[in-house]
């Protein structure tokens, strides 16, 4: 039928690649690529070159049509268009064809997605450390089908994607130009397997997992920071052939009405009245523990309104090493009294006890000679509010010019001539 038979080349390659004798059996020559396979996979260090190989000559050997072929004309004889390996072909597709689904693929599970929850602590939570129970719904692998999703254990290739769990479409855009579109298996959702109606687990519905309701304790750590991340590994959800992502928690610490922190110190504001900045004060502060702290002035102290001081080891205590703790800064504002409080027979008083005032006295002549100015009460705050407002409207103005600018060249665009 050929007239001259092709030239014979080399018949015996896809043998010794797989390492069997030209007579093998198909039970034999799949033996014999399970094995080499595992040991040659990329995944597992191999050579991809010597790999595709290895599934080229299994391709064709466990097709008696090609194999009779190769038996009689060679690996030329295949690449001749008589139904060989083409180079587009996936080695990995036989491999999975083989492994998939099955219990040893191991090597190639997929990591699964990490959860991750806020969880909102006190200040008080940190200094202390605490421990919360949470209720986490998660999906496990149903215990009565283990994961299979079926009673027998067993699954069929889906017929939508013949087991791929995708399907590829194809349109024409242009003349001679196709677009390939790529998207997941809609009857198997991406498993490429199916579950005949009668084999499902009446447990799971063939969905392979369940759901399932779990307490976990969660420590938070004295000292421990706002944004720490405390980790349960593999508590995320289970699925067939996928390693668990983590349950992550991330602390959120809520505002304290009076402490504030920044790292391991902490900082408190805390008034005077003007006596007491002048003459001495002492108070009760109530720590994070329940503790109430003494603080009093040294003898003889005057403190100054925006002044600062720290008490040591008063702070927060340090991650992992809780003995050793930060400090505690008090930050004082001085209330002084209100206009009209001192009489003036009070301000000479006062004024024979206070440090003298400074400067010389005005002359008559000065006093005379000069403007006289009236002081008003203003609210700085707010008057700084208001130039912030005006500065802010008038960029505002400027960007709507911009925009303005814009319009006409937008119009330019010949968007409805034909
Ligand atoms: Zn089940
Ligand atoms: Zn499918």
């Amino acid at each position: 039928m050929f007239g001259r038979a092709p030239m014979r080349s080399d018949n015996t390659k896809y043998y010794e690649i797989l390492g069997v004798s030209k007579s093998a059996s198909q039970d034999e020559l799949k033996k014999a690529y399970r094995k080499a396979a595992i040991k040659k996979h990329p995944d597992k260090g191999g050579d991809p070159e010597k790999f595709k190989e290895l599934s080229q000559a299994y391709e064709v050997l466990s097709d008696p049509e090609k194999r009779e072929i190769y038996d009689e004309y060679g690996e030329d004889a295949l690449k001749e268009g008589m139904g060989g390996p083409s180079d587009s072909h996936n080695p990995f597709d036989i491999f999975e064809q083989l492994f998939g689904g099955g219990g040893s693929s191991r090597g190639r599970k997929k990591r699964g997605e990490d959860v991750i929850h806020s969880l909102k602590v006190s200040l008080e939570d940190l200094y202390n450390g605490t421990t919360k129970k949470l209720s986490l719904s998660r999906n496990v692998l149903c215990s009565r089908c283990k994961g299979k999703g079926s009673k027998s254990g067993t699954s069929g290739r889906c017929y939508g994607c013949h087991g791929t769990g995708m399907k590829v479409s194809t349109r024409q855009i242009a003349p001679g130009m196709i677009q390939q579109m790529q998207h997941v298996c809609p009857e198997c959702r991406g498993s490429g397997e199916s579950i005949s109606e009668r084999d499902k687990c009446p447990q799971c519905k063939g969905k392979k997992v369940t759901h399932e309701k779990k307490v976990v304790e969660v420590h938070v750590e004295k000292g421990m920071q706002h944004n720490q991340r405390i980790v349960f590994k593999g508590e995320a959800d289970e699925a067939p052939d996928t390693i668990p992502g983590d349950v992550v928690f991330v602390l959120h610490q809520k505002e304290h009405p009076k402490f504030n922190r920044k790292s391991d110190d902490l900082y408190v504001e805390h008034s005077l009245s003007l006596t007491e900045a002048l003459c001495g004060f002492q108070f009760l502060l109530t720590h994070l523990d329940g503790r109430q702290l003494l603080i009093k002035s040294n003898p003889g102290e005057i403190i100054k309104p925006g002044q600062y001081k720290a008490i040591n080891d008063e702070g927060m205590p340090h991650h992992q090493r809780p003995f050793i703790k930060g400090r505690l800064f008090i930050h004082f504002n001085v209330d002084f009294p209100d206009s009209g409080f001192l009489s003036p027979d009070k301000c000479r008083d006062l004024e024979a006890v206070l440090p003298s005032k400074p400067g010389k006295q005005l002359s008559d002549k000065e006093v005379d000679e000069c403007e006289e100015t009236t002081l008003h009460d203003v609210n700085m705050e707010e008057e700084m509010r208001r130039k912030e407002h005006r500065r802010q409207s008038e960029a505002y103005d400027d960007e709507d010019d911009d925009d303005d600018d814009d319009e006409p060249t937008m119009h330019r665009m010949p968007c409805n001539q034909q």
